[in-house]
Protein backbone atom coordinates (compact mmCIF):
# COMPACT_ATOMS: atom_id res chain seq x y z
CA UNK A 1 0.00 0.00 0.00
CA UNK A 2 1.33 3.28 -0.81
CA UNK A 3 2.71 5.36 2.13
CA UNK A 4 0.13 7.80 4.03
CA UNK A 5 0.53 11.40 2.81
CA UNK A 6 3.05 13.83 4.82
CA UNK A 7 3.80 11.02 7.21
CA UNK A 8 0.54 11.45 9.09
CA UNK A 9 -1.60 7.98 10.08
CA UNK A 10 -4.97 7.65 8.38
CA UNK A 11 -7.20 9.10 11.80
CA UNK A 12 -4.59 12.36 11.29
CA UNK A 13 -5.86 12.18 7.30
CA UNK A 14 -9.30 12.11 8.34
CA UNK A 15 -9.04 14.75 10.54
CA UNK A 16 -7.62 17.02 8.54
CA UNK A 17 -9.56 16.27 5.39
CA UNK A 18 -12.75 17.25 7.91
CA UNK A 19 -11.00 20.33 8.52
CA UNK A 20 -10.08 21.24 4.85
CA UNK A 21 -13.92 20.48 3.72
CA UNK A 22 -15.34 22.91 6.91
CA UNK A 23 -12.61 25.38 5.45
CA UNK A 24 -14.00 25.22 1.92
CA UNK A 25 -17.34 25.86 2.75
CA UNK A 26 -19.07 22.16 3.54
CA UNK A 27 -21.50 22.00 6.45
CA UNK A 28 -20.28 18.45 7.04
CA UNK A 29 -18.03 16.00 5.54
CA UNK A 30 -17.95 12.06 6.74
CA UNK A 31 -15.63 9.32 5.32
CA UNK A 32 -16.81 5.61 3.87
CA UNK A 33 -15.49 2.62 2.95
CA UNK A 34 -15.94 1.02 -0.85
CA UNK A 35 -17.67 -2.26 -0.82
CA UNK A 36 -19.94 -2.25 -3.65
CA UNK A 37 -23.26 -0.67 -2.73
CA UNK A 38 -25.14 -4.15 -2.99
CA UNK A 39 -28.35 -2.31 -1.70
CA UNK A 40 -28.34 0.93 -4.16
CA UNK A 41 -28.08 -1.89 -6.93
CA UNK A 42 -31.02 -3.89 -5.22
CA UNK A 43 -33.03 -0.95 -5.11
CA UNK A 44 -31.99 0.37 -8.62
CA UNK A 45 -32.98 -3.50 -10.37
CA UNK A 46 -35.88 -3.26 -8.47
CA UNK A 47 -37.50 0.04 -9.87
CA UNK A 48 -36.12 -1.56 -12.98
CA UNK A 49 -38.64 -4.44 -12.77
CA UNK A 50 -41.54 -2.87 -11.59
CA UNK A 51 -41.36 -0.06 -13.69
CA UNK A 52 -40.14 -1.41 -17.17
CA UNK A 53 -40.17 1.98 -19.57
CA UNK A 54 -37.96 3.55 -16.39
CA UNK A 55 -34.93 1.43 -17.63
CA UNK A 56 -33.43 3.44 -19.69
CA UNK A 57 -33.70 6.14 -16.57
CA UNK A 58 -32.08 3.96 -14.05
CA UNK A 59 -29.74 1.61 -15.45
CA UNK A 60 -27.04 3.80 -16.30
CA UNK A 61 -26.49 4.40 -12.38
CA UNK A 62 -25.93 0.76 -12.03
CA UNK A 63 -22.23 1.68 -12.87
CA UNK A 64 -22.08 3.77 -9.24
CA UNK A 65 -22.52 0.56 -7.63
CA UNK A 66 -19.22 -0.60 -7.41
CA UNK A 67 -17.34 2.18 -7.51
CA UNK A 68 -13.36 0.66 -7.13
CA UNK A 69 -14.53 -1.47 -10.49
CA UNK A 70 -13.27 1.50 -12.45
CA UNK A 71 -10.82 3.12 -10.16
CA UNK A 72 -8.95 0.60 -8.60
CA UNK A 73 -6.74 2.63 -6.65
CA UNK A 74 -9.32 4.36 -4.55
CA UNK A 75 -9.62 2.65 -0.92
CA UNK A 76 -11.79 5.16 0.60
CA UNK A 77 -14.77 8.05 0.01
CA UNK A 78 -14.78 11.63 1.60
CA UNK A 79 -18.73 12.55 1.46
CA UNK A 80 -19.32 16.15 2.25
CA UNK A 81 -22.93 17.96 2.21
CA UNK A 82 -23.42 21.60 1.08
CA UNK A 83 -26.30 23.55 2.75
CA UNK A 84 -28.28 26.08 0.17
CA UNK A 85 -30.95 26.32 2.95
CA UNK A 86 -28.77 29.54 3.85
CA UNK A 87 -29.85 31.84 1.08
CA UNK A 88 -32.59 34.24 0.92
CA UNK A 89 -34.99 33.18 -2.18
CA UNK A 90 -36.49 36.05 -4.36
CA UNK A 91 -39.69 36.13 -3.54
CA UNK A 92 -41.06 36.15 -7.52
CA UNK A 93 -39.31 32.54 -7.60
CA UNK A 94 -40.52 30.81 -4.70
CA UNK A 95 -42.73 28.36 -5.70
CA UNK A 96 -41.93 28.64 -9.37
CA UNK A 97 -38.35 27.37 -9.39
CA UNK A 98 -37.15 24.66 -7.29
CA UNK A 99 -34.44 25.68 -4.61
CA UNK A 100 -31.47 23.03 -5.67
CA UNK A 101 -31.57 24.55 -8.94
CA UNK A 102 -31.92 28.64 -8.15
CA UNK A 103 -29.05 27.63 -5.74
CA UNK A 104 -27.01 25.69 -7.59
CA UNK A 105 -23.58 25.71 -7.00
CA UNK A 106 -22.72 24.40 -10.64
CA UNK A 107 -23.96 28.02 -11.59
CA UNK A 108 -20.89 29.89 -12.78
CA UNK A 109 -21.60 33.27 -10.68
CA UNK A 110 -23.04 31.28 -7.61
CA UNK A 111 -20.56 32.47 -5.14
CA UNK A 112 -20.17 28.86 -3.58
CA UNK A 113 -19.06 27.74 -7.36
CA UNK A 114 -15.53 26.98 -6.88
CA UNK A 115 -16.01 24.81 -3.42
CA UNK A 116 -15.40 21.45 -4.72
CA UNK A 117 -12.52 22.69 -7.00
CA UNK A 118 -10.86 24.40 -3.81
CA UNK A 119 -10.91 21.44 -1.30
CA UNK A 120 -10.12 19.10 -4.56
CA UNK A 121 -6.94 21.30 -4.53
CA UNK A 122 -6.48 20.89 -0.46
CA UNK A 123 -6.70 17.13 -0.89
CA UNK A 124 -4.16 16.86 -3.84
CA UNK A 125 -1.68 19.34 -1.48
CA UNK A 126 -2.24 16.53 1.59
CA UNK A 127 -0.83 14.40 -1.24
CA UNK A 128 -3.87 12.50 -1.73
CA UNK A 129 -5.02 10.78 -5.32
CA UNK A 130 -8.33 11.92 -6.03
CA UNK A 131 -11.67 11.54 -8.54
CA UNK A 132 -14.69 13.55 -7.99
CA UNK A 133 -18.27 11.40 -7.77
CA UNK A 134 -18.64 8.20 -9.27
CA UNK A 135 -20.62 7.03 -5.87
CA UNK A 136 -23.95 6.88 -5.04
CA UNK A 137 -24.12 9.92 -3.53
CA UNK A 138 -27.53 9.61 -0.72
CA UNK A 139 -26.01 5.93 -0.01
CA UNK A 140 -22.29 7.28 0.64
CA UNK A 141 -23.67 9.61 2.36
CA UNK A 142 -25.78 7.67 5.04
CA UNK A 143 -22.48 4.86 4.70
CA UNK A 144 -20.39 8.08 5.49
CA UNK A 145 -22.75 9.11 8.50
CA UNK A 146 -23.59 12.37 7.24
CA UNK A 147 -27.40 11.97 6.02
CA UNK A 148 -30.69 9.74 6.23
CA UNK A 149 -32.92 8.57 3.56
CA UNK A 150 -36.15 10.30 4.18
CA UNK A 151 -39.59 8.85 2.73
CA UNK A 152 -39.22 11.34 -0.20
CA UNK A 153 -36.21 9.87 -1.29
CA UNK A 154 -34.01 12.55 -0.10
CA UNK A 155 -30.89 12.51 1.87
CA UNK A 156 -31.38 14.79 5.19
CA UNK A 157 -28.47 15.60 6.77
CA UNK A 158 -27.87 17.89 9.84
CA UNK A 159 -29.11 20.74 8.07
CA UNK A 160 -32.44 19.30 6.27
CA UNK A 161 -32.88 18.18 2.98
CA UNK A 162 -31.88 21.79 2.11
CA UNK A 163 -28.28 19.82 0.20
CA UNK A 164 -25.86 18.40 -2.19
CA UNK A 165 -24.14 16.05 -1.55
CA UNK A 166 -20.05 15.66 -3.13
CA UNK A 167 -18.00 13.02 -3.01
CA UNK A 168 -14.13 11.93 -3.74
CA UNK A 169 -12.86 8.81 -4.59
CA UNK A 170 -9.02 8.71 -2.68
CA UNK A 171 -6.56 6.39 -2.58
CA UNK A 172 -6.06 6.23 1.33
CA UNK A 173 -7.74 3.81 3.59
CA UNK A 174 -9.11 5.97 6.32
CA UNK A 175 -10.88 5.11 8.86
CA UNK A 176 -15.07 5.21 7.93
CA UNK A 177 -17.56 6.81 9.78
CA UNK A 178 -20.40 5.20 11.40
CA UNK A 179 -23.18 4.48 9.02
CA UNK A 180 -26.49 6.49 9.48
CA UNK A 181 -29.16 3.77 8.74
CA UNK A 182 -32.18 4.61 10.83
CA UNK A 183 -34.98 6.31 9.38
CA UNK A 184 -35.40 10.03 10.46
CA UNK A 185 -39.19 10.31 9.93
CA UNK A 186 -41.81 9.65 12.41
CA UNK A 187 -43.63 6.54 12.20
CA UNK A 188 -46.95 7.33 10.93
CA UNK A 189 -45.57 10.33 8.58
CA UNK A 190 -46.72 10.18 4.95
CA UNK A 191 -47.47 13.75 4.01
CA UNK A 192 -44.39 13.70 1.68
CA UNK A 193 -46.30 10.81 -0.44
CA UNK A 194 -49.41 13.11 -0.07
CA UNK A 195 -48.11 16.32 -1.37
CA UNK A 196 -46.62 15.11 -4.58
CA UNK A 197 -48.33 16.78 -7.10
CA UNK A 198 -47.64 14.17 -9.55
CA UNK A 199 -47.53 10.65 -7.78
CA UNK A 200 -44.33 10.40 -8.40
CA UNK A 201 -43.73 9.40 -4.56
CA UNK A 202 -45.77 5.83 -5.08
CA UNK A 203 -44.49 4.45 -1.95
CA UNK A 204 -42.10 5.26 0.98
CA UNK A 205 -38.51 5.27 -0.34
CA UNK A 206 -40.26 4.89 -3.87
CA UNK A 207 -39.76 8.03 -5.82
CA UNK A 208 -40.30 7.28 -10.03
CA UNK A 209 -38.01 9.81 -11.51
CA UNK A 210 -40.28 9.73 -14.85
CA UNK A 211 -42.76 11.62 -12.77
CA UNK A 212 -41.04 13.65 -10.86
CA UNK A 213 -41.77 17.56 -11.93
CA UNK A 214 -38.17 18.41 -12.00
CA UNK A 215 -37.74 15.82 -15.00
CA UNK A 216 -40.93 16.40 -16.48
CA UNK A 217 -40.51 19.90 -16.81
CA UNK A 218 -37.01 20.14 -19.38
CA UNK A 219 -35.34 16.10 -19.72
CA UNK A 220 -38.71 14.04 -20.51
CA UNK A 221 -39.38 13.66 -23.81
CA UNK A 222 -42.66 15.67 -24.69
CA UNK A 223 -45.71 15.76 -25.19
CA UNK A 224 -46.53 14.95 -21.36
CA UNK A 225 -49.22 13.38 -20.44
CA UNK A 226 -52.00 15.15 -19.65
CA UNK A 227 -52.56 14.43 -16.19
CA UNK A 228 -49.03 14.87 -15.34
CA UNK A 229 -48.53 18.52 -17.51
CA UNK A 230 -51.82 19.77 -15.31
CA UNK A 231 -50.90 18.14 -12.23
CA UNK A 232 -47.13 20.70 -12.75
CA UNK A 233 -49.37 23.27 -11.44
CA UNK A 234 -47.18 26.19 -11.09
CA UNK A 235 -43.81 25.01 -11.15
CA UNK A 236 -41.62 26.15 -13.98
CA UNK A 237 -38.41 24.16 -13.33
CA UNK A 238 -38.20 21.23 -10.24
CA UNK A 239 -40.72 21.28 -7.20
CA UNK A 240 -39.94 21.69 -3.53
CA UNK A 241 -43.57 20.06 -2.46
CA UNK A 242 -42.21 16.89 -0.64
CA UNK A 243 -39.31 18.81 1.01
CA UNK A 244 -41.29 21.85 2.02
CA UNK A 245 -43.87 19.65 4.00
CA UNK A 246 -41.82 17.84 5.88
CA UNK A 247 -41.38 18.21 9.40
CA UNK A 248 -37.97 17.41 9.53
CA UNK A 249 -37.31 20.60 7.61
CA UNK A 250 -38.66 22.96 9.67
CA UNK A 251 -36.43 25.46 10.69
CA UNK A 252 -33.99 23.96 8.34
CA UNK A 253 -34.25 27.09 5.89
CA UNK A 254 -32.83 30.38 7.20
CA UNK A 255 -32.83 33.21 4.96
CA UNK A 256 -29.56 34.71 6.10
CA UNK A 257 -27.64 35.79 2.94
CA UNK A 258 -28.80 37.75 -0.09
CA UNK A 259 -28.90 35.61 -3.40
CA UNK A 260 -27.44 38.78 -5.04
CA UNK A 261 -26.65 36.95 -8.16
CA UNK A 262 -30.47 36.20 -8.19
CA UNK A 263 -31.58 39.10 -7.53
CA UNK A 264 -29.92 41.05 -10.15
CA UNK A 265 -32.29 38.61 -12.87
CA UNK A 266 -35.28 37.74 -10.53
CA UNK A 267 -37.40 39.63 -12.56
CA UNK A 268 -36.37 37.92 -15.67
CA UNK A 269 -37.43 34.74 -14.07
CA UNK A 270 -41.31 35.24 -13.35
CA UNK A 271 -43.88 33.68 -15.05
CA UNK A 272 -45.24 36.34 -17.22
CA UNK A 273 -41.42 37.28 -18.28
CA UNK A 274 -40.36 33.70 -18.75
CA UNK A 275 -43.43 33.34 -21.21
CA UNK A 276 -42.86 35.87 -23.61
CA UNK A 277 -39.00 36.25 -23.22
CA UNK A 278 -37.24 36.63 -26.68
CA UNK A 279 -34.13 33.98 -27.64
CA UNK A 280 -31.40 36.28 -26.75
CA UNK A 281 -32.95 36.69 -23.33
CA UNK A 282 -32.83 33.06 -22.82
CA UNK A 283 -29.19 33.12 -24.09
CA UNK A 284 -28.02 35.47 -22.28
CA UNK A 285 -30.13 35.20 -18.53
CA UNK A 286 -31.57 31.91 -18.14
CA UNK A 287 -29.40 29.36 -19.94
CA UNK A 288 -26.15 30.50 -17.73
CA UNK A 289 -28.34 29.80 -14.48
CA UNK A 290 -29.31 25.99 -15.84
CA UNK A 291 -26.19 25.56 -18.28
CA UNK A 292 -26.87 21.82 -18.07
CA UNK A 293 -30.68 22.26 -19.46
CA UNK A 294 -29.56 22.02 -22.97
CA UNK A 295 -29.87 25.73 -24.90
CA UNK A 296 -32.22 24.40 -27.24
CA UNK A 297 -34.97 24.47 -24.72
CA UNK A 298 -36.17 28.01 -24.97
CA UNK A 299 -39.88 27.37 -25.86
CA UNK A 300 -39.88 24.59 -23.35
CA UNK A 301 -39.19 27.37 -20.53
CA UNK A 302 -42.08 29.64 -22.51
CA UNK A 303 -44.89 26.44 -22.49
CA UNK A 304 -43.43 26.04 -18.63
CA UNK A 305 -43.87 29.44 -18.08
CA UNK A 306 -47.21 29.61 -20.00
CA UNK A 307 -48.54 26.67 -17.99
CA UNK A 308 -47.58 28.32 -14.55
CA UNK A 309 -49.64 31.27 -15.10
CA UNK A 310 -52.81 29.48 -16.47
CA UNK A 311 -52.50 27.19 -13.41
CA UNK A 312 -52.10 30.42 -10.97
CA UNK A 313 -54.95 31.91 -12.61
CA UNK A 314 -57.82 28.92 -12.56
CA UNK A 315 -56.54 28.75 -8.62
CA UNK A 316 -57.44 32.54 -7.85
CA UNK A 317 -60.91 31.88 -10.12
CA UNK A 318 -61.67 28.99 -7.91
CA UNK A 319 -60.26 29.77 -4.76
S1 LIG B 1 -39.98 16.94 -6.13
FE1 LIG B 1 -42.21 17.30 -6.42
S2 LIG B 1 -42.81 15.94 -8.08
FE2 LIG B 1 -40.81 15.24 -7.35
S3 LIG B 1 -41.26 13.67 -5.83
FE3 LIG B 1 -41.11 15.59 -4.70
S4 LIG B 1 -43.19 16.43 -4.63
FE4 LIG B 1 -43.15 14.82 -6.19
S1 LIG C 1 -42.70 14.28 4.99
FE1 LIG C 1 -42.73 12.77 6.65
S2 LIG C 1 -42.45 10.78 5.65
FE2 LIG C 1 -41.87 12.35 4.15
S3 LIG C 1 -39.65 12.56 4.40
FE3 LIG C 1 -40.60 14.09 5.72
S4 LIG C 1 -40.81 13.11 7.74
FE4 LIG C 1 -40.41 11.50 6.23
Amino acid sequence: MKPYPLNMNAACIAETVKRLAREAGYADCGICSLEPFTEFERAIRDRIARFPETRALYEPMLNRADPRAGTPWARSAIVCIRRYGHYAAPEPLTGRIGRAYLFDRRCSVCPEHAMPKNLGRALKALGLRIRRGGLPDRWAAARAGVARFGRNGFAYARCGSWCNIETWLVDAELPPDKPSLDSPCPPDCRACIEACPTGALTEPYVMRMDRCVAWLTYFAPEPIAPELWNAMGEWIYGCDRCQEVCPLNKGQWESLKKADWLEAVASRLTPDALATMDDATYRTVVHPLFGYIPEDRADRWRRNARRALNAKSLSERTS
